[in-house]
């Protein structure tokens, strides 16, 4: 398999997709609420980072 260097895509437990996939925002992560840590632990949904990458709600437009 080749594995392009320079950018690497790193997924969180939390994510919805890998960070730069189009139509994905990167949003405070809603189970530490941007902490990164819970109760002394590293957050697990966003891996610490206080940030998950989440497809925003689905808006059908009329
Ligand atoms: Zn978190």
């Amino acid at each position: 398999m080749a594995e392009p260097s320079g950018s690497k895509r790193i997924m969180r437990p939390g994510d919805e997709a890998p960070t730069g996939t189009p139509g994905t925002d990167e949003v405070v992560c809603p189970e530490c609420e941007g902490a990164g840590e819970l109760i002394g632990k590293p957050c697990i949904a966003c891996n610490g980072t206080g940030m998950v990458n989440r497809r925003p709600e689905n808006r059908e437009s009329a």
